[in-house]
C-alpha cells in the first residue's frame, strides 16, 4: 500500500529562549503510514509523541529530517494549506475544541473557513454527525453533553474538514470508560471508511486495534510492528513503562498458573472465544 505519511529521520528540538541548550523532544524518528491504516502511537508522558503529531501537520516544523504528507514536505511554507487540508487533528480536550454554542454550528466552523458553499457545508455536518452517532443532538449545546458525545463533536468536526486522515492525540484521556468505547468505535469506522488514522494513546486495548503500533521513548522510536508482535515483548514494554492489553494480561498470568492459553490474543473477544471453544 502506498504511504501516506513518511517520516524520515525527524529531529525536533524546542529552543529556550533565554539561549539555553535546545530541548531534543524528537530525535532521528523514522516510520511510514500507509495509506488507509490505523497507526496507534504510544509512549509515557514526555516520549515526544505530540510533538511528533504536531510535525505531521505543519504546527512545527522539523529541526532537521523529513515528513512528508501524501507526498507533500511539511518543511515547505508553501505546502502548509494543502498538508491542513489533507491531515486533521483531534487533541485531548473536547473543551477545548469545541468554538460554538450550537452543535451543529460548531461542525460547521471548520467547513465555513474554507469558504465551502453553504449546501454543501449543510450537507457535511449532517453526513459527519451521522457519522459519530450524533445527528439527534445538532440543536443541543455541546457543554451539555457528556466527555465522549463532547470528543464525538468535535471529532465530526475534524471529519466535516474531509480530510484523508486524521491524527487523534489522546482523544480519550479525559473520557470514563463508557465514552472512550464510544470514541475509539467511531474511529474504527473512521478507518474503514478509508480515512487513514494515527491514534497517539496510553490505553493498550486501543493500541491494540491498530494495524501498526510505534513505541516512542525518550524521543526515539524503541519498537515498531504489529500489535501481536509488540505485546508479546511486554518485559521490554515494562522497562519502557508501558503495560500490555488486559486480555493479553489475563493470558501472561493462566499461562503462569499452568493453564494453556496461546500467546497472541489480543482483546477479551478473542480470549472469551478461546477460553470457550
Ligand atoms: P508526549 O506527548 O509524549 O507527552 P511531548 O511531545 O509533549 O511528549 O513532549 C516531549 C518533550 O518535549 C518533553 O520533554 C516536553 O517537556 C518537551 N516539550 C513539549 N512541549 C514543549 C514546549 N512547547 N517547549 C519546550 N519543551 C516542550
Ligand atoms: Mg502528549
Amino acid at each position: 500500500m502506498a504511504d501516506f505519511i513518511r517520516i524520515e529521520n525527524l529531529v525536533f528540538e524546542y529552543v529556550k529562549s533565554e539561549g539555553g541548550q535546545p530541548l531534543r523532544a524528537i530525535d532521528d524518528v523514522s516510520f511510514r503510514v500507509p495509506k488507509g491504516s490505523f497507526t496507534a502511537v504510544i509512549g509515557q508522558n514526555g516520549s515526544g509523541k505530540s510533538t511528533l503529531a504536531k510535525n505531521i501537520n505543519c504546527l512545527l516544523v522539523p529541526t532537521s529530517g523529513k515528513v512528508f504528507v501524501d507526498g507533500l514536505d511539511t518543511s515547505l511554507p508553501e505546502n502548509i494549506w494543502e498538508v491542513r487540508q489533507r491531515v486533521a487533528m483531534v487533541f485531548q480536550n473536547p473543551d477545548n475544541q469545541i468554538v460554538s454554542s450550537i452543535v451543529e454550528d460548531d461542525v460547521a466552523f471548520g467547513p465555513e473557513n474554507l469558504g465551502i458553499d453553504p449546501a454543501e457545508i449543510r450537507k457535511r455536518v449532517d453526513s459527519a454527525l451521522t457519522g459519530v452517532e450524533m445527528y439527534d443532538y445538532r440543536k443541543k449545546a455541546p457543554h451539555l453533553l457528556s466527555g465522549g458525545q463532547k470528543q464525538r463533536i468535535a471529532i465530526a468536526g475534524a471529519v466535516a474538514m474531509e480530510p484523508e486522515c486524521i491524527v487523534f492525540d489522546e482523544p480519550t484521556a479525559m473520557l470514563d470508560p463508557k465514552g472512550r468505547g464510544e470514541v475509539l468505535s467511531v474511529i474504527k469506522k473512521l478507518n474503514a471508511k478509508g480515512i487513514t488514522v494515527l491514534l497517539i494513546t496510553h490505553f493498550m486495548e486501543e493500541a491494540a486495534q491498530a494495524d501498526q503500533i510505534v513505541v516512542m521513548h525518550d524521543g526515539v522510536v524503541k519498537m515498531k510492528g504489529a500489535p501481536r508482535e509488540i505485546f508479546l515483548r511486554a518485559q521490554e514494554l515494562k522497562e519502557l513503562n508501558l503495560g500490555v492489553p488486559p486480555a493479553v494480561e489475563l493470558g501472561m498470568k493462566l499461562r503462569e498458573r499452568g493453564m494453556e492459553i496461546p500467546e497472541g490474543l489480543l482483546t477479551i473477544d478473542e480470549m472469551v472465544k478461546h477460553l470457550c471453544r
